[in-house]
């Protein structure tokens, strides 16, 4: 998450704060889920997006209606093979569809949750989800004009954002640049045509590597370049600019816009970190006493380990054989938010947290360490 992000604010650059951003809109009294808390969603359709990449819709039992940003990520829970799994997914559906959400996922070559949901997840089975969170959302940034660049599933924030748009008959001005590696692998192709067909507004541009299964492609071939970016959206300078896709994608497109010129501080990044978690060793270790330094007691379990400031609270937690809720292990996703009811960490997170929760004494465990004893609200 890019912290040009968080310095935004509504109404910046004297635009009227509009319906993006009002959060009667998306946060209705009934339909609150906080984020640190687990729901039990139930599968209502599975549809298959691409060859590899499905989207998972979901209600809850009781209708419970969802609330959240457009472009903010729930972080799902599985049994898989004996052990407890969680990943982040954003949500594609958009929050003015309250009754449903859905998650679409590509399958990862030897990925353990993706392809868990593409081989198990069916209608009427459940997933265990916790609430939304991420700050990669046009609400803190509510521009008239706005630039998507997306690649492979990077796509499904900015998915959720147009979705919103269009439905709430937002007069954005959206263009929406797409890269994959062929035609056969645009995900929401045909739904992005006809809501380009419903709005003049919007314009979507699909840039594929090389034209694979359709030798008929007469879109851009290659790959996002500031040429082909002047080319298709002159006035880019203008837009408030969110990118989402594989990391080194993300990379090139900043320092694209960089280049050419493009303000930074209207610019908003999502990252898909696919990096194994960081390594859990499967025992406690024999005699955890040996790591020296500050003791972490947990106040709700009534265990404890000690550590030192060299390691992530995490990390030395799983070591002591005391598994934390976690997902991203980069401070990114807010799964390991934790309440510190004693003592203090030095944290150096990405995004993952939000001031007002900060100040609640809340901090994410993946990327704090301690500078004092510690009593964890676990
Ligand atoms: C905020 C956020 C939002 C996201 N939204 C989406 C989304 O909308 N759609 C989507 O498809 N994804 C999304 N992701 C990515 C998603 O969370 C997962 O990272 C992705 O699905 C891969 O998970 P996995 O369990 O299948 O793969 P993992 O099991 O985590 O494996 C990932 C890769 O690491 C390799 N690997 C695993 N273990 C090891 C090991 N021990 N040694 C070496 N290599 C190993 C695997 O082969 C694979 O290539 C999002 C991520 C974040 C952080």
């Amino acid at each position: 998450m890019n912290v040009a992000t968080d310095s935004c604010f509504i109404g910046q650059r004297g635009e009227m704060p509009d319906r993006f951003c009002s959060a009667a809109t998306w946060e209705r009294a009934d339909a609150q889920w906080p984020s640190h808390e687990p729901r039990t969603l139930i599968c209502t359709r599975v549809c298959a997006e691409t060859h590899d990449v499905r989207s998972f819709v979901f209600s809850t039992r009781d209708g419970q209606l969802f609330s959240f940003e457009p472009g903010q990520f729930i972080t799902v829970s599985a049994e898989i093979d004996g052990k407890e799994v969680s990943r982040c997914y954003t949500i594609s559906s958009p929050p003015t569809r309250p009754y449903a959400l859905s998650i679409t996922v590509k399958r990862v070559p030897g990925g353990v949750m993706s392809n868990w949901l593409h081989e198990n997840m069916r209608e009427g089975l459940e997933l265990k989800a916790c609430g939304p969170s991420g700050l990669f959302t046009p609400c803190c940034a509510p521009a008239a004009k706005s630039l998507y660049l997306s690649a492979g599933s990077g796509v499904t924030p900015l998915m959720s954002m147009t979705r919103a748009a269009l439905d709430l008959g937002l007069n954005r001005d959206i263009v929406f640049v797409h890269s994959a590696r062929a035609p056969e692998d645009i995900i929401f192709r045909r739904e992005l045509s006809h809501l380009c067909a419903l709005s003049n507004k919007l314009r979507v541009v699909h840039i594929c590597e090389a034209p694979g299964g359709e030798p008929a492609w007469t879109g851009p071939v290659g790959r996002l370049s500031l040429d082909l970016l002047m080319r298709h959206v002159p006035d880019y300078r203008d837009r408030e600019v969110f990118v989402c896709g594989p990391a080194g994608y993300m990379e090139a497109a900043r320092k694209m816009l960089r280049e050419g010129g493009h303000d930074a501080s209207r610019y908003h990044q999502e990252s898909f970190n696919f990096a194994p978690p960081v390594a859990c060793p499967p025992e406690p270790l024999a005699e955890p006493a040996v790591q020296s330094g500050f003791t972490v007691q947990l106040a709700r379990s009534g265990r404890s380990f000690t550590m030192d400031a060299s390691q992530t609270v995490l990390v030395a937690a799983r070591k002591a054989g005391v598994p934390l809720p976690s997902s991203c292990s980069q401070g990114i996703c807010g799964t390991c938010k934790t309440k510190v009811l004693e003592g203090a960490v030095d944290m150096k997170h990405n995004g993952g947290i939000r001031p007002r929760e900060i100040e609640k004494g809340m901090r994410l465990m993946c990327c704090s360490r301690p500078t004092s004893n510690l009593v964890l609200d676990l």
